[in-house]
């Protein structure tokens, strides 16, 4: 196809559909199809985005566009520039409109994205040209859109467990020719909350290394100059960012980590964030990875006695279970999901230290410097260390959400906005999770060992080495009594609370006003 040729199809390939297999290739044709490609300068600045998020994806953009030049297709593709004066102001959908008058296309094509608000805007280019536009169907994911109307057809509430039962079955995975489940049971969970000893977790295995590709380190210059000012570190960028490296990633994660990851999958050591976990999310979300080889890989592992069950089993609920599940929801909910604070009260901004890490909390210190140096987190930091301070301070669950899509390199909205606003900061009421995730600080120290060297006392709610995290849980469940109280799965937890004196009470209040007057004015505690 020469540039003069007539297009048939503009198929558009967004960031975080670098689908080697995508369904948009079984009816490309070179010589009438021409790919269309954008590093956005607008998703990268309209959040503070941070520096690692920005070369993951640029960088992996830039590989699979070489990888399709390589195949023989054409692509066009607009790629960001160091000097910022030469395409400031340029948005997605202006270069995008500015092609399609140039190059007037018969039709697009393009993946449903996996952001509604990419799909909006999407539509409104379409139309502004008069251009059909064709949104097909993500057969990345197991559960189509269709699949999970029929699930929640009859049903009241939706329950993960429930959704989770139902695609073992429909998939065939670690179920026998009944229909029953590997093992005699449907979950492990309880063999997989284990935490190390005051030993720690010993030699653990070291992850590879990705050193920067030629790409890439073209990348970190641009994202050094261009964005320097946002969070984040690059001197040890060593993510994958092609098909090759995503694929050894896994390899890596299914032979080394993989037969100790149900055990320990919820403990946390200070300077160890990694330990038994995959950080293979990132990978799928930007498809360079597909579900499905990933929970095969774990399955086989267990066939072949490499891995055992409860491992095994964790790793295929958060991607069978809860990344099916969350899709799900973020599509049947939005765009109103976005709105919703059912916690009323929470309305403030994250903390100043959720952008550095400056804190004497030694927990959240930890967490944060771990975002600041990988931009990750395994779920347990991020649920039960920073998305619980974020709940029990009252950041707005929204906000939340923007900050963790600004910090992670794993976060795009589908995935993030139900898992932060939802299941995180109980922003939904209910739909993600059926009670808020929270806990005093004693939950930290029986997960970890960040307690040890803290200069707060986890046990202490009020006083001058009172742990805010304790402080601020009693003080939550006061303001929510109410709401909380109808809640079945929080009884245990209010009788707690209806258990303190009212003259501690009174003191934990006051406490929490200060924490919350210091935080808000910037103080660091
Ligand atoms: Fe975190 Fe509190 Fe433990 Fe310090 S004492 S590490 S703030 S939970």
């Amino acid at each position: 196809m020469t540039t003069s040729s007539p297009i048939r199809n503009l198929v558009l390939v967004l960031g975080d559909q670098l689908d080697h297999s995508s369904v948009l290739f079984d009816t490309f044709d070179p010589k009438q199809d021409l790919i269309w490609m954008a590093e956005n300068n607008t998703e990268a600045t309209h959040v503070w985005c941070h520096k690692i998020r920005l070369v993951l994806f640029f960088s992996a953009m830039r590989h699979f566009r070489d990888v399709q030049i390589d195949h023989g297709r054409n692509v066009r593709y607009h790629q960001l520039s160091d000097d910022p004066k030469k395409d400031k102001g340029i948005d997605f959908k202006e270069l995008l409109q500015a092609d399609l008058k140039e190059l007037n296309p018969e039709k697009m094509r393009v993946v449903s994205p996996g952001d509604m608000k990419v799909e909006h805007l999407l539509k409104d280019a379409a139309d502004e040209a008069g251009m059909e536009l064709t949104f097909l169907e993500d057969t990345h994911f197991y559960v189509t859109k269709a699949m999970f109307s029929d699930h929640t057809k009859g049903r009241k509430t939706l329950i993960m467990e429930h959704f989770y039962r139902e695609q073992r079955k429909r998939f065939d995975i670690l179920v026998d020719d009944k229909g029953k489940p590997e093992g005699g049971s449907w979950n492990y969970d309880d063999q997989n909350r284990e935490k190390f000893g005051k030993q720690g977790p010993g030699g653990l295995p070291s992850p590879p290394v990705f050193e920067p590709t030629s790409v890439t380190s073209v990348v970190i210059k641009l994202v050094e100059e261009r964005f320097k000012d946002h969070p984040g570190k690059l001197d040890s960028f060593d993510w994958p960012v092609t098909r090759e490296g995503a694929l050894e990633a896994l390899d890596d994660f299914i032979e080394h980590r993989l037969p100790k990851f149900g055990t320990y999958e919820d403990a946390m050591w200070q300077e160890e964030a990694l330990l038994y976990h995959s950080r293979l999310s990132a990978l799928m979300n930007l498809k360079l990875l597909n579900p499905r080889e990933c929970v095969d890989a774990a399955v086989n592992a267990y066939h072949k006695g490499n891995a055992p069950l409860n491992s095994v089993e964790g790793f295929v609920r958060q991607i069978l279970g809860w990344r099916e599940f969350i899709r799900a929801i973020y599509h049947q909910e939005m765009p109103s999901y976005a709105d919703r604070n059912a916690l009323q009260c929470a309305d403030r901004d994250v903390p100043t230290f959720f952008w550095d890490g400056e804190t004497d909390m030694a927990c959240v210190k930890d967490c944060m410097d771990s975002v600041i140096k990988t931009a990750w987190n395994h779920h347990i930091p991020r649920l039960m260390v920073l998305g619980q301070f974020s709940l029990l301070f009252g950041v707005h669950p929204y906000k939340f959400h923007e900050w963790h899509m600004a910090m992670y390199a794993d976060a795009i909205d589908w995935v993030s906005l139900p898992n932060t606003l939802g299941m995180s900061q109980f922003g939904d009421g209910g739909i993600v999770g059926t009670k808020p995730y929270c806990a005093s600080g004693n939950y930290i120290n029986k997960m970890s060992n960040y307690c040890k060297g803290c200069r707060y006392n986890f046990k202490e709610a009020h006083g001058e080495n009172a742990c805010p995290f304790t402080t601020l849980y009693w003080d939550f469940l006061d303001r929510h009594q109410q709401a909380f109280t109808k809640n079945r799965r929080m009884v245990f937890q209010m009788k707690n609370l209806e258990r303190k004196p009212d003259e501690e009470l009174k003191k934990i209040r006051i406490q929490a006003d200060g924490l919350r007057e210091k935080i808000d004015s910037g103080v660091r505690i």
